[in-house]
């Protein structure tokens, strides 16, 4: 059986490094195997497979990808050392990925659910608001375990973003996900739909723009992560832009939340806020930027919170494997410490995803 060793360190969680690790079949061990039949040596800082907790799997900017076409984004997003996704909504249905031994190991959240005209066209499933909870419950029946509600988006008649919900109707469509067994994230960007979101008992944010100080120390005391998406944030300018003749409301708070988009985010990380790293690739970003979302988070929260964030904290959060003894062995090896340096988040050496090596270094 091939064996690689792994000379270390081993980033195992916040508190705990070990010095070397093997992979033996499709396992990770820290004992040293007893045979030493086709070991191969690869030096170097060993890191959890890396989590993209926001990131779209069958779809591009015209809604939903042919399989293909999803196939191919997932390869890129694993070549880039992401072997974990929790998709955060897809028109495609996309469970053939998990008979995929060659692709990323894939957490649904079915479809997104949205009003009509209150969101992207050909996105998400629209439904009137009564519907809210019965919908809900029914993606969390056909997710992996998640749910993703679209909280707010521009409101055409107000000229400003506004929630789509109310608070009492999302309180019983999280008791529903909820008492289906699933958990719900929420995307927004405006600060009215937050509270009735924590209230509710939402269990992650992605983007989170909006969050006041008060809403930070709820989610920080509620154990409520959130995902801020930064290359997703700068493209507010844009959004901004296009938006500035009709609607100059929204186009002054976009612009007001990208300009402050690095100190959010570092009040965030000092409230206490958990903070995962989310690409949102799919609609109009591409895959495999978590490299490239990390930088971005590093330069508002030290590169080490960045790191956990991106791995073994988000891991644990979806309830995945860690790299504990017999966990499948799905890392990725860097010529460099990413905490000491993120930017070696781009150059791989070895990225191993279930024992086997599918990408990184010169193979
Ligand atoms: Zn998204």
């Amino acid at each position: 059986m091939a064996v690689l060793h792994l000379t270390g360190p081993v980033l195992v969680d916040d508190d705990r490094v070990e010095d070397h690790a093997w992979v033996v079949g499709d396992r990770i061990t820290f004992e040293r195997p007893r045979h030493s039949g086709n070991v191969t040596t690869v030096p170097g800082t060993v890191v959890p497979g890396l989590v993209d907790m926001h990131c779209h799997v069958g779809l591009d900017s015209g809604g939903a990808t042919d399989p293909d076409l999803a196939v191919k984004q997932a390869t890129v997003d694993r070549d880039a050392g992401t072997l974990l996704i929790r998709d955060a909504g897809s028109p495609l249905d996309t469970s053939f990925v998990h008979a995929r031994d060659d692709l990323p190991r894939l957490i649904r959240a079915a479809r997104f659910i949205a009003r009509p005209k209150r969101y992207l066209r050909h996105y998400a499933r629209e439904i009137e608001p009564a519907d809210l909870p019965d919908v809900a419950e029914d993606e969390a029946r056909k997710g992996d375990g998640w749910v993703k509600l679209i909280a707010d988006w521009i409101d055409r008649d107000e000229g400003d973003l506004t929630p789509l919900w109310t608070p009492e109707l999302l309180r019983a469509a999280m008791a529903r996900v909820h008492a289906a067994g699933a958990r719900a994230t929420a995307h927004t960007f405006s600060t009215e739909a937050v509270g009735p979101l924590l209230e509710a008992g939402i269990d992650c944010l992605e983007h989170g723009t909006g969050m006041t100080a008060e809403h930070m120390a709820q989610a920080a005391a509620q154990g409520v992560p959130v995902v801020p998406t930064l290359l997703q944030v700068d493209n507010f300018v844009g959004f901004a832009d296009a938006g500035a003749a009709k609607f100059p409301r929204y186009a002054a708070r976009m612009r007001r939340m990208h300009e402050r988009r690095y100190d959010h985010v570092r009040d965030l990380y000092e409230a206490g806020v958990t903070l995962l790293v989310g690409t949102d690739a799919g609609g109009t970003l591409g895959h495999g930027l978590l490299p490239q979302e990390a930088t971005q988070m590093a330069r508002a929260i030290p590169a080490p919170e960045v790191v956990a964030g991106a791995s073994w904290r988000a891991r644990r959060f979806l309830g995945a494997d860690t790299l504990t003894e017999g966990a499948s062995a799905d890392l990725v090896v860097y010529p460099r410490d990413p905490r000491a340096d993120i930017g070696v988040l781009h150059e791989p050496t070895a990225v191993v995803l279930r024992g086997a090596r599918v990408a990184g270094g010169a193979g």
